[in-house]
């Protein structure tokens, strides 16, 4: 991505909360390779932590998470000061009629549904990012 005057603007920084390491892997390296930041937490209070400290673009939060599920989480951040703006995309192997909608009443902007497509990931996350309104 360039910038008006032709520098190379930074890509965004994306949290990822997600507690298998098969998937943190797949996914950082999909995002990386894109040129994005990626922090990655394997449960969602860990994830809390990192997002306080590095205000991340987006939160890519997995629903089914060991502890508290990625609805709670959601609604933990938005509940958060600060976090409350951060758009959190869902993202769950649930194929389950509702989760969509659970997954908004919580508070996300969006679902992607696992398994994840490598291919489309890059899209769907700028798509996301897209219609965030910049600070
Ligand atoms: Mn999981």
């Amino acid at each position: 991505m360039r910038g008006a005057r032709g520098q190379v603007m930074p890509k965004a920084h994306i949290l990822y909360i997600e507690d298998n390491p098969d998937n943190r892997i797949l996914v950082s390296r999909v995002l990386q390779a894109e040129g994005y930041t990626v922090t990655l937490a394997n449960d969602g209070p860990s994830g809390l932590v990192a997002a306080r400290q590095r205000r991340p673009d987006l939160v890519l939060m997995d629903i089914n998470l060991p502890e508290v599920d990625g609805y709670a989480m959601t609604e933990l951040f938005r509940a958060t000061p600060g976090l409350n703006v951060i758009p959190i995309v869902a993202l769950t192997a649930n194929v389950m009629k509702g989760d969509r909608e659970r997954s908004l009443a919580a508070g996300c902007s969006g679902y992607i549904q696992k398994p994840i497509d490598v291919d489309a990931l890059p899209y769907q996350i700028a798509d996301y990012l897209a219609r965030t309104p910049s600070a």
